[in-house]
């Protein structure tokens, strides 16, 4: 049986890292490759990271339905395309979103049986050492980024599952067996 997990939470809470993590315990688990008009970060790919597009490109996109979901986030539109996530299913993958929370709960009300993983930091204070420390973003970007986090943390009841990600390895543990009890899959991966 498919399913499909939205993981969100704030950013720099370390969601990717924990995907990452998941991807590699759980087979047939794929990751939607979000649409985004924000400008690419080194080292990262179009089509592989994300799909870079201007405003207008996204706005047309807005127009023909082809979002599941959309928000803007810190100044600028990030979406999941409806065809990332039906061509896996129909390929029989799970597919994992790692979205913010706005685009969460337009999953949540599109697809009910969507499986919703919030992500909490130990304390609120450890996201800006992370975004300090990921060095990604500028000042002014990493106070927008903090700024919505609070209004994330504000929203995290909302979620059926809540990982903290306090210790990294017992976070990784905790995500993969969320999602090994979802799929019905044994809970004792091969190492
Ligand atoms: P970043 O700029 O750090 O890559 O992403 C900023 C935020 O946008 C993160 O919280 C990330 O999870 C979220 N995000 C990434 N892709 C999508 C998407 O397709 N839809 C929504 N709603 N949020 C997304």
């Amino acid at each position: 049986m498919s399913k499909v997990f939205v993981i969100t939470g704030p950013s720099g809470v370390g969601k990717g890292t924990l995907i990452s993590k998941l991807l590699e315990r759980v087979p047939d688990l794929e990751l939607s490759v979000s649409a985004t008009t924000r400008q690419p970060r080194e080292g990262e790919v179009n089509g592989r990271d994300y799909h870079f597009l201007t405003a207008e490109e996204f706005d047309e996109r807005i127009e023909q339905g082809d979002f599941l979901e959309f928000a803007t986030y810190s100044g600028n539109l990030y979406g999941t395309m409806r065809t990332e996530v039906e061509r896996r299913l129909s390929e029989g993958h799970s597919v994992v979103l790692e979205i913010e929370v706005q685009g969460a709960r337009q999953v949540r009300a599109a697809m009910r049986e969507s499986v919703q993983v919030f992500i909490a930091p130990p304390a609120p204070g450890v996201l800006r050492q992370r975004l300090n420390a990921r060095g990604t973003d500028a000042p002014h970007a990493i106070d927008a980024r903090l700024e919505v986090a609070a209004q994330e943390l504000a929203a995290q009841d909302e979620f059926a599952y809540r990982v903290v990600n306090d210790d990294l390895a017992q976070a990784a543990d905790e995500l993969e067996r969320i999602v090994r009890v979802e799929l019905g899959l044994p809970l004792d991966s091969p190492q």
